[in-house]
């Protein structure tokens, strides 16, 4: 059974003193509008709408949680960028998502998704910037790849690996090719994010980071 396979909605989050309070990990979608998000996240789940669900009235500007089958959350975050004006995005990113980025402590890791044709844009830089302080994981899925040809894909592929670099610390930065039409990359981004979801475990005593509560502790 896929990690994804029986995620079930949970509640939509407009602000910050609405975030779940326990210390569930979680993993967060973010993209712009349009890269392919949503079609990621149901092809994860091997389902057609779960996804669309964040694309309701009320919801498009907030957090969308749901539960995972080890009762685990993911978040998928506001779609960014499509006819919005840049002070909509500072104010939406300033007022929610910058802060939980960067201040989410049970956020293991965060799952960017980029249309392999325009992969790296300025707003995803930013987006990004908020989250690289906290130094954990950073997983770009390069969709639409079969909107390019073999070629291409591994081109673009090797580019964004490339610039990845450039960032430092190699484990927290990985990039792969998905297409959600192909079904191709599922695998391979499921492992990466069990991966994370399962880090503590894997943690040796020493190297955990400190415990900042138990349930019910709130963010700093
Ligand atoms: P979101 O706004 O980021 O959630 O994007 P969606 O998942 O709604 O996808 C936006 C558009 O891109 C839709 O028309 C999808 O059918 C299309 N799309 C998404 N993933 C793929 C893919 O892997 N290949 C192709 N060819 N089209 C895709």
């Amino acid at each position: 059974m896929s990690l994804f396979q029986q995620a079930v909605f949970l509640t939509t989050v407009a602000h910050l003193r609405d975030l779940p309070q326990d210390s569930v990990r979680e993993i967060a979608f973010a993209g712009r509008s349009n890269a392919g998000k949503s079609s990621a996240i149901n092809s994860l789940a091997g389902r057609t709408r779960l996804a669309y669900v964040s694309k309701t009235p009320g919801r498009t500007q907030h957090l969308n949680y749901f539960t995972l089958a080890d009762g685990k959350y993911f978040v998928d975050l506001p779609g960014y960028g499509y006819a919005k004006a840049p002070e909509a995005i500072r104010s939406q990113w300033e007022g929610l998502i910058g802060p939980y980025l960067s201040k989410r402590e049970q956020l293991a890791g965060l799952v960017v998704i980029m249309d392999i044709r325009r992969p790296l844009t300025d707003l995803d830089l930013r987006l990004i910037d908020w989250f690289r302080p906290t130094g954990r994981p950073l997983h770009v899925l390069l969709s639409k790849a079969d909107k390019l040809s073999r070629q291409e894909q591994t081109k673009t592929l090797r580019s964004v690996k490339a610039e990845l670099a450039t960032w430092g610390d190699a484990a927290s930065y990985s990039v792969q090719l998905f297409s959600s039409l192909k079904k191709t990359g599922v695998d391979e981004a499921e492992a990466v994010l069990a991966g994370w979801l399962d880090m503590e475990k894997k943690m040796p005593e020493n190297k955990r980071p400190p415990d900042k509560g138990g349930p019910g502790a709130k963010m700093p």
